[in-house]
């Protein structure tokens, strides 16, 4: 039985914990803040109640093995309700469009908006279906630097059919080859967002993602999603896993290099192995002891591996109904391609930003008030630089509210409730590098196969999980990164 330390109380490290402490070891998870859950938690004031993070949840079938892998009963599992319309968006052009879950009613919307694109969302299914089936088992569900994973046959094979996973063009490349209408282009281009990348830039094997959206489905949880987060906790803590909340590891302490444990306030705490599900650029780059002289002998590469998009999140409690707006929306940006040169060329905030709300409301009547509704809205930004660090980002709010407004949903006299969740304060509240929403971004072709790994060679006896170690962001693939560090971990 290992004694195994975990740093961090997020998806990834709540992921880790259950799966180690249900093959029978020995686990401490540190949390810096008061609650687990990390980027996905929740506030509740004035009558109204917000998660704060994740909004939509992806892979269900991730999530059953986690419980399965914890013996959770039925009752200690979510309901995870299907969301229908996955997302209404609203164009600039004044167009709405409603993507239906159900892929023939989505088809017959968007042969009503386009007749010439009719086939195309089946045909690009298709596609991102393949590419998923090709992928999915190498890049996802095996660490990529096992080394006697990589070398099974199937997986050689997929490394061979490269251009088979269309990594020599864009995802923008691959979805205007799909499709006429700009629109739909800029539809499908969103998904990149899905783990913080760019579009233009990030390789079309992105193109995943809306084959696991549209074909497995997109989910909210009952309750909100920080009920998700409960019940891992709580799962977690029947597997004897100990929480020490407002604990600030300070160190992960080594010795010949080999992992000793962490340091915390109260003095140094041994452990066989230590999994840090802190960001993993942090974590490699100021939480490993030794690792500032790393940096600065420039003895690895992790301060060069480009962070994700951070976000803006306005969380407004808000009188009155939409009857225009379902569960989710996308407010779409006039110049999808200004917007990411804004956020990832010249990382300033997008002149003309797409934003994003979401009314859990709509599901969960007890969060708001009767007759309000809480509106989470976020809006993608640059990660922060020296340029952006200061900037007023409560003056962005009008941005914000006339993107709305031109889309008729006016709110502005409307809000009753409001806060607001900077980049700054993802950064401050989560040591999130440089505020980054996803972790490492996918921005480039080999960004895969320098992302993180979950075991890192040196020092031994350490572990990482999370959105920004393999496989990447997003709810189910830190689920999974937990996962494999716990395999990694008892291998
Ligand atoms: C606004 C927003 C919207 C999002 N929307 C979606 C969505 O709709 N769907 C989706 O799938 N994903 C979404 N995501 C992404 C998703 O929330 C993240 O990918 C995921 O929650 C990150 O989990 P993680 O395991 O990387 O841990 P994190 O959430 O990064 O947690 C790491 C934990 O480590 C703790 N920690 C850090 N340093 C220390 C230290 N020194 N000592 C002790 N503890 C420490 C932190 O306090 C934190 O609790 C969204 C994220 C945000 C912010």
């Amino acid at each position: 039985m290992a004694n195994v330390g975990i740093v961090g109380a997020g998806l990834g490290g709540l992921s880790a914990a259950i799966h180690l402490a249900s093959s029978g070891h020995d686990i401490t998870v540190y949390e810096r803040n008061a609650t687990a859950g990390g980027k996905a938690s929740e506030i509740s004031s004035g009558g109204f109640r917000f998660d704060t993070g994740p909004s939509l949840i992806t892979m269900p079938f991730v999530l059953r093995e986690l419980y399965d892998a914890g013996g959770a009963e039925e009752d200690e599992r979510v309901e995870l309700l299907p969301v229908d319309p996955i997302c209404r968006y609203f164009f600039d052009d004044g167009t709405v469009l409603d993507a239906a879950s159900d892929e023939q009613a989505f088809c017959a919307q968007v042969a009503a908006l386009s007749p010439v694109d009719t086939d195309a969302v089946s045909r690009f299914l298709d596609y991102s279906q393949r590419i998923y089936e090709l992928t999915s088992d190498i890049f996802l569900f095996h660490s990529l630097t096992d080394l006697k994973s990589l070398l099974r046959w199937k997986h050689v094979k997929t490394l061979l059919r490269l251009p088979q996973i269309d990594a020599f063009r864009t995802v923008h490349e691959g979805v205007q080859s799909f499709f006429h209408d700009d629109r739909l282009v800029q539809l499908f281009d969103r998904y990149a967002t899905y783990n913080g990348s760019n579009p233009y830039t990030a390789p079309a094997t992105l193109n995943i993602i809306p084959y696991v959206e549209y074909r497995m489905g997109g989910y909210y949880v009952r309750g909100g999603i920080y009920a998700l987060v409960r019940s891992l906790v709580q799962l977690a803590e029947k597997l004897g896993v100990r929480f020490h909340y407002e604990t600030t590891v300070e160190a992960i302490t080594t010795k010949h290099a080999v992992v000793q444990g962490v340091r915390t306030e109260s003095g140094i705490r041994t452990h066989d192995a230590v999994i840090s599900n802190a960001d993993a650029v942090y974590t490699m780059t100021t939480l490993l002891e030794g690792s500032r002289q790393a940096v600065a002998s420039k003895k690895h590469h992790y301060e060069t591996l480009e962070p994700s998009c951070s976000g803006l999140v306005f969380l407004w409690g808000v009188r009155g109904r939409r009857d225009a707006l379902a569960q989710h929306n996308i407010f779409f940006s006039g110049n999808y391609a200004e917007e990411f040169e804004d956020i990832f060329v010249r990382h300033i905030p997008p002149a003309d930003p797409t934003v994003y709300v979401s009314i859990t409301a709509r599901v969960d009547e007890d969060h708001a008030p009767e007759g309000c509704e809480n509106f989470f809205v976020l809006v993608n930004m640059p990660y922060l630089t020296e340029k952006n660090r200061d900037y007023d980002w409560a003056g962005y709010r009008d941005s914000v509210l006339s993107r709305l407004q031109q889309a008729g949903v006016d709110i502005e006299t409307d809000i009753v409730y409001e806060e607001m969740i900077t980049p700054a304060d993802l950064e401050q509240r989560f040591n999130a590098n440089r505020g980054s929403i996803y972790g490492i971004s996918s921005n480039s072709r080999n960004a895969a196969f320098l992302r993180p790994s979950n075991r890192i060679r040196k020092p031994r006896g350490l572990y990482l999980c999370g959105g920004s170690a393999h496989p990447g962001g997003g709810v189910p693939l830190v689920l999974l990164s937990g996962k494999l560090a716990a395999e990694a971990v008892m291998r």
